[in-house]
């Protein structure tokens, strides 16, 4: 099962994907991640990569090809990969598809989880972190259990300067350009496609999500059936260990 998971910043890739893991059965490769590890090994690869981050440049296609093969190669990924924040590109996308077709693979499923720019600013701007372990803390809905301090190491909360308003507004007028091409090209590949709404509860969203996933027959009805209301709490706490 390869999975592409795309979606604006706040839409709630990061709430959902540990959840999708569990379903599945296949880890996440979140490309910020996977750089920033990356970056400390020292490798040639991850010289080159850590020069790049610290410079602040874009790191090439090329590097970002030659990591996602590495992983689809790595044991950890041979039963199947969520990929997420990645493709970026068109090229990217394109790339992907030639390195699982080497492979007799396919992407499966494209999950496109998507809300209204109000909806994200609210919950971004309420996105608070530990500036000690990067735990993420949600006012609205996941709020730490003491007042605006980490419930780990007791450290008080901070805002990124990510997650203020304005720079929200531009963060998803930024994603909406990029991420146009790439779903036009994975509608024109006849991808399997599935856009879910996920303004509202977690628990509604991923009815949705798991709705939508046995109307295309990738779960059968039993999954279904034992991942309908059992996973909202599991969703919630695994979203935030998820989110550092
Ligand atoms: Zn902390």
């Amino acid at each position: 099962m390869y999975l592409v998971l795309l979606g604006p910043p706040g839409a709630g890739k990061g709430t959902y994907s540990p959840t999708l893991t569990a379903l599945f059965k296949i880890p996440v490769l979140s490309l910020g991640d996977i750089l920033r590890n990356e970056a400390k090994c020292d490798t040639k690869l991850g010289r080159k990569i850590e020069n790049y981050i610290k410079t602040g440049e874009l790191v090439p296609d090329n590097l970002i090809i030659e990591i996602v093969s590495n992983i689809i190669d790595s044991e950890e990924g041979e039963g199947g990969v969520i990929f997420d924040g990645f493709p970026r590109t068109i090229n990217q996308a394109e790339k992907l598809l030639e390195i699982l077709k080497q492979r007799d693979l396919v992407i499966d499923l494209v999950l496109d989880i998507f809300s209204n720019d109000k909806t994200i600013t609210d919950r971004l701007s309420s996105r608070w972190v530990c500036p000690y372990c990067g735990r993420a803390y949600n006012m609205m809905t996941a709020p730490p259990k003491k007042n605006m301090r980490c419930d780990f190491d007791d450290t008080p909360l901070i805002q990124r300067e990510d997650d203020n308003p304005n720079v929200i507004r531009r963060r998803l007028k930024v994603y909406k350009e990029q991420s146009k091409p790439i779903l036009d090209f994975y509608i024109a590949k006849s991808i399997p496609y599935i856009r879910v709404d996920s303004t509202g509860t977690i628990k509604k969203c991923w009815e949705k999500i798991l709705n939508s996933l046995f109307e295309i027959n990738i779960i059968d009805k039993k999954t279904y059936d034992s991942y309908k209301n059992t996973e909202t709490d599991r969703i919630h706490k695994a979203g935030r260990e998820n989110r550092r």
